[in-house]
C-alpha cells in the first residue's frame, strides 16, 4: 500500500507517455513548442508496463495515460493491452486531445481502453483555432463521437475557461454535452503554464462558474461523499435539453440556483424528477482537494511525482535501467509516497510554480 504521512493513499497513478504535442494551447505551451525530452531518456514501452505492474502490486487500481499527447505514442494500443493483462487489472483511461481519435477509437478499446478524457474547451472554430493555435476542431469533435461509438463510455469532456477567450461559452458547452451524453468537467486554469502567464487575480474560479451556469441550469450538488477522492465537485443538472424532451417541450430552463445538498425540493423542474446530467467543476486552485488526493504521477522520462506541484521528482529510471531488483524500485516508491507534501499551497507568499510545465509532467 502506498500511503502518505497524512492518511491519504495513492491509488491512482498518471503516466505520461510523452510531453511532446500536435497543438499549442495557448494556456499550456508556447507557439515555438517547448524543449522536447531527448527520445533516449522516455521510458520504453517495457519499463512503462513493468513499473505500472510494480503500482498495481502496491495498489494502484486506475492508471491514467495522458502527456503531452499520448495518442500521439505510436504503440499506445499494445501499451493499454499490457497494462490491461496486469492483475488486478486496473481501470485504464486516456486524457486526449481528441484530434487523432476519430481513428484511434476502435484500436485502443479493442486494446482494453475503458474510458478518455478529451479536452475540448470551446465549440467555435475561431475560438478554437485561437486557443490551440490549430484549425482541428471538426476532428476533436469526430473523435469525441468516436470514442462514444467505441463505447469508452462515459466520455469525459475538460474544458478550461479563459476570460475573454471561451468563458461565456461554458452555458453552451454545457447544453452540448447534456444533449450528447458526455459528462463535462470544468478545470480551474493552474499556475503551470511555462509561460508564467497565470494570474490568480484574473483566473476564471469555480465559485465564478457556477454562477455562470446557475444563470441557465439548475444545479443540485452531488453529496461530497459520492465523489470519494475525485477532484470534480459534481453537479446534477435538473434542466436543459434533456428535460425539454421529457416535459414534451420547451421547458422553463434555468432556475438560477446552485442548490446545496439538503435543500428540500429545490430546483426541480416542471416536467418531472431527476436529473438529465452532471456537470463537473474542478476547483484545483480555489477549493483544493489536495486532502483527498490519491494520486501519484509518473512523467515521461520516468521520474515520480506525488503532486502536480510537487518540486522534487524521485528517479525511477535510473535505477530501471541499472538493474534494481523489484523490492528496489517499490522500497523507492514508497518512500517518495511516504514524503508526498500535504498541499499544493499556490496563493501561500512562497509558492514557486514547479519547473516542469503541465505537458511535461502529465495532466
Ligand atoms: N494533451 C492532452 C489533453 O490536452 O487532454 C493531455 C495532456 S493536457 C496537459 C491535460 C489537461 O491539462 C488538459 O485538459 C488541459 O486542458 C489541461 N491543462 C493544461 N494546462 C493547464 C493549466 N495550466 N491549468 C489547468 N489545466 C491545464
Ligand atoms: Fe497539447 Fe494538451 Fe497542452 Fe493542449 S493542453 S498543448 S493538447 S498537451
Amino acid at each position: 500500500m502506498l500511503a502518505d504521512a497524512f492518511g491519504r493513499v495513492a491509488t491512482d497513478l498518471r503516466i505520461s507517455l510523452t510531453d511532446r504535442c500536435q497543438l499549442r494551447c495557448t494556456y499550456c505551451m508556447p507557439a515555438e513548442g517547448l524543449k522536447w525530452l531527448r527520445k533516449l531518456d522516455l521510458l520504453t514501452d517495457a519499463e512503462i508496463v513493468r513499473l505500472a505492474g510494480l503500482f498495481v502490486t502496491e495498489g494502484v487500481r486506475a492508471i491514467r495515460l495522458t502527456g503531452g499527447e499520448p495518442t500521439a505514442h505510436p504503440r499506445l494500443p499494445a501499451i493499454i493491452a499490457a497494462l490491461a493483462a496486469l492483475t488486478p487489472r486496473p481501470e485504464l483511461s486516456v486524457t486526449t486531445n481528441g484530434v487523432t481519435l476519430a481513428a484511434a477509437a476502435p484500436a485502443l478499446a479493442a486494446a482494453g481502453l475503458d474510458r478518455v478524457n478529451v479536452s475540448l474547451d470551446t465549440l467555435d472554430r475561431e475560438t478554437y483555432r485561437a486557443l490551440t493555435r490549430r484549425d482541428r476542431l471538426a476532428d476533436v469533435l469526430a473523435g469525441v463521437a468516436a470514442a462514444d461509438a467505441a463505447g469508452l463510455r462515459p466520455v469525459k469532456i475538460n474544458a478550461v475557461l479563459m476570460r475573454g477567450v471561451n468563458l461565456a461559452e461554458a452555458p453552451a458547452l454545457l447544453e452540448w454535452a447534456l444533449r450528447a451524453g458526455y459528462q463535462l468537467r470544468f478545470i480551474e486554469h493552474m499556475p503551470l503554464d511555462p509561460q508564467h502567464g497565470w494570474n490568480r487575480a484574473t483566473m476564471v474560479t469555480a465559485e465564478e462558474i457556477l454562477a455562470l451556469l446557475s444563470e441557465r441550469f439548475t444545479l443540485r450538488a452531488v453529496e461530497p461523499g459520492a465523489r470519494e477522492s475525485a477532484p470534480a465537485e459534481l453537479f446534477e443538472v435538473l434542466d436543459g435539453p434533456g428535460a425539454d424532451a421529457r416535459a414534451g417541450g420547451p421547458g422553463a430552463v434555468g432556475g438560477g440556483a446552485v442548490d446545496r445538498p439538503g435543500a428540500v425540493g429545490a430546483g426541480a423542474w416542471a416536467g418531472g424528477s431527476g436529473a438529465v446530467g452532471t456537470v463537473g467543476v474542478i476547483g484545483s486552485v480555489t477549493r483544493p482537494f489536495c486532502r483527498r488526493c490519491d494520486r501519484v504521477r509518473i512523467t515521461a522520462d520516468g521520474q515520480l511525482r506525488t503532486c502536480l506541484f510537487a518540486r522534487a521528482e524521485t528517479d525511477l529510471r535510473g535505477p530501471l535501467r541499472d538493474g534494481g531488483s523489484d523490492a528496489e524500485l517499490i522500497a523507492l516508491i514508497r518512500a517518495a509516497v511516504a514524503g508526498k507534501q500535504s498541499g499544493h499551497a499556490i496563493g501561500a507568499a512562497d509558492f514557486v510554480q514547479p519547473e516542469r510545465p503541465m505537458s511535461a509532467i502529465g495532466g
